[in-house]
């Protein structure tokens, strides 16, 4: 399978930290934005994309702050602090991060780490059935999407997602990202519109990996659910693993080694 090996390689390099075909804001600029949504023989492609964390990595706030400012410069996400705050990824704590982890005494380590969170792309989306536009849905290769021009700001979709991935531009993004470069060949919404992650979508249709997976320095890998012989199958083989919220129903598609 040509787009595996691919995809493989690309994580390889990652993990050497020699990411050759990383989309950096720069790199990716001039690359344009026609290069950025091509969909061709580059493209990685998968049954079920999926997503394993390994917290443990997580141990300073350097590392969570490389892979958050790799997703929010490369997709513009404007830096808004306040409760109109827009984000892709985050991080908070243990009890807000797993809320229905309540039965027992975690290890104190595991009490005071921080996790990342972000858009689960779950098999069984909320966010997608209460839609009425059809602004967001989910793919074969089952990552959630967003299409910001049917998107009519509603917010069904953030009220239905028991993640909080979702974020409402309540003003316009664009007045927000004066003081860094802008990446134009990433897309800005608008003012209305709903965001979060796309798995970074747009760069698997070049067969490049996620940014936050490339930023993670191989604390997080990225793959393909549905083959048994996908990197993240083996970690998740190797490691025990939990989701967020599992008992909803939503079937998360990232997984968090504690
Ligand atoms: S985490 Fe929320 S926004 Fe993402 S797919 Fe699941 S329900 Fe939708
Ligand atoms: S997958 Fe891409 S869009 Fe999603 S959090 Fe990672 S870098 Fe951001």
């Amino acid at each position: 399978m040509k787009n595996r090996r691919q995809f493989l390689k690309v994580a390889g390099l990652s993990t050497l930290g020699l990411a050759g075909g990383l989309a950096l804001p720069g790199m990716a600029r001039a690359a344009g934005l026609k290069d950025s949504y091509r969909s061709g023989q580059e493209a990685l492609k998968g049954g079920h994309w999926g997503m394993v964390i390994d917290t443990r990595a997580f141990d300073s706030p350097e590392k969570f702050e490389a892979v958050i400012s790799a997703c929010h410069k490369y997709h513009n996400v404007p830096a808004i602090n306040s409760k109109r705050e827009v984000k892709w990824i985050w991080k908070d704590g243990y009890h807000q991060t797993f809320t229905d982890q309540k039965d027992n005494y975690p290890a104190k380590d595991v009490l005071e780490r921080k996790y990342l969170m972000l858009c689960n792309h779950c098999v069984n989306p909320a966010c997608v059935r209460v839609c009425p536009t059809q602004a967001t849905f989910r793919r074969s290769d089952g990552i959630v999407v967003m299409d910001y021009h049917r998107c009519i700001g509603c917010r069904f979709c953030m009220a239905a997602c028991p993640y909080g991935a979702r974020s409402f531009n309540f003003e316009d993004p664009r007045n927000f990202l004066e003081d860094r470069e802008l990446n134009v060949s990433f897309p800005t919404r608008m003012r209305g519109v709903v965001e979060k992650c796309t798995f970074c979508s747009e760069l698997l249709a070049v067969g490049k990996a996620p940014l936050c997976v490339e930023a993670s320095e191989g604390a997080i890998v990225f793959g393909d659910l549905d083959d048994p012989a996908s990197d993240v199958r083996k970690v998740l083989a190797e490691n025990f693993t939990i989701r967020r919220k599992p008992t909803l129903g939503t079937e998360p598609s990232v997984y968090y080694i504690i």
